[in-house]
């Protein structure tokens, strides 16, 4: 079997109401696709992750220019042969960021391939499901004007507790003030209901902030602290860890085994979080899962895609063996990305669905998705 054609659609949509994290705010929603087809027929679709403030052009001159040169006439089945090719060919000017997502979209698409080419799910590729099913958490909470939002937000902790959510992350990140005003409000709102609660500053503080922030939510009980300090802070993260009573999480902006092996090294860690759409794909998560496994380290991936990203992590999520292993295991749990979105549910034709507080991963061949050639045409920017 041979790569005969590799496509890349750029797809990008204003929002109507745009939004804001701590980091700035976003007026669109964008996704880097990739589209590899084969000689026997067979075509495989994967996802760049496109972080917010992400150009998703980036990615897509990544795979155009220098991936795809190297990827046609390849035999898609060699998962790992092909990463380390597109690992190597951008060492000089990758190993992170957009450059990685590009190589992350390539290797989902790789992977959905060699699924459906033996007719079987990702996740038996990957060696099997620990779980078939996992509980989602509500990603939401971001502000419509800034700071001062404290009773609108505890409103939206509601309209997720209605909709079936008993596991939400509160973005957090707009003054520590205003954050503990924020997590009260929430709090005030949920009691009683038996939710779980964690929280995200997308790195908006120095350690002396982010410590008063995290010593200030020691009440909460939360499942995790989010990206705390910047990313590449890692001694910022284990002064957190050795500091706060709750689990540090952190990894969404890590890129590879090389990029999470410095957090986990320096025990920085609780959870570490690679995202599926840009820590280098599956082949890259399996080493990232292996590497955190050996240190004692939870994998809890992220995901803030569209729904070919979704799916990906759901095989991810569903290959993941838990960490610290007991009859009462924490199990990992899907990042379910409750903001606008102009597209992505719209993408495939089984997008993502909670049912009962659980959703399901995919059991169709690959990554168990159709995608939308004509929704893929419709907010196609390049
Ligand atoms: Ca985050």
């Amino acid at each position: 079997m041979k790569i005969e054609s590799v496509a890349v659609h750029v797809l990008r949509h204003p929002l109507p109401t745009p939004f804001a994290f701590s980091q700035g705010w976003v007026t669109h929603r964008s996704a880097t696709l990739v589209e590899i087809t084969t000689d026997t027929g067979v075509t495989g679709w994967g996802e760049a992750f496109a972080q917010g403030l992400e150009a998703p052009q980036i990615a897509a001159a990544a795979i155009e220019h220098s991936l795809t040169p190297m990827l046609l006439d390849a035999d898609p089945m060699d998962t790992e042969v092909i990463w380390h090719a597109m690992v190597n060919r951008t060492r000089d000017f990758g190993r992170t960021g957009s450059v990685v997502a590009a190589i992350s979209a390539v290797d989902i698409a790789l992977w959905d391939i060699a699924g459906k080419t033996l007719g079987q799910p990702v996740y038996r590729l990957l060696g099997g499901a620990f779980r078939k099913r996992v509980r989602p958490y509500a990603t939401g909470f971001y502000r419509l004007r800034g700071p001062g939002e404290a009773e609108r937000l505890a409103e939206e902790a509601l309209a997720h507790f209605e909709s079936g959510f008993r596991i939400m992350k509160v973005k957090l990140g707009f003054g520590v003030d205003d954050d503990v005003a924020v997590m009260r409000a929430v709090a005030r709102a949920l009691q009683g209901k038996g939710c779980t609660l964690m929280v995200d500053t997308n790195h908006a503080y120095g350690r002396a902030q982010a410590l008063r922030l995290g010593r200030a939510l020691e009440e909460f009980d939360l499942r995790w602290y989010e990206e705390p300090v910047a990313p590449d802070d890692v001694a910022g993260y284990r002064e957190m860890r050795e500091k706060l009573a709750m689990p540090i999480a952190g990894g969404e902006n890590a890129h590879l085994a090389s990029g999470f092996l410095p957090f986990l090294t320096a025990g920085a860690l609780d959870v570490a979080q690679p995202d599926i759409g840009s820590c280098g794909g599956f082949t890259a998560a399996r080493h990232i899962a292996a590497l955190a496994q050996a240190h004692g380290v939870a994998v809890n991936p992220h995901v803030w895609g569209s729904a070919v990203a979704q799916a990906a992590s759901l095989h991810l999520l569903a290959a993941l063996p838990v960490a610290h292993h007991s009859l009462a295991a924490e199990e990992p749990i899907l990042e379910y990305d409750r903001s606008d979105h102009p597209f992505r549910n719209a993408l495939v034709d089984q997008p993502l669905r909670m049912d009962n507080g659980w959703v399901a991963i995919p059991e169709r061949p690959g990554l168990g998705i159709e995608v939308d050639r004509e929704v893929v045409a419709r907010y196609r920017i390049g």
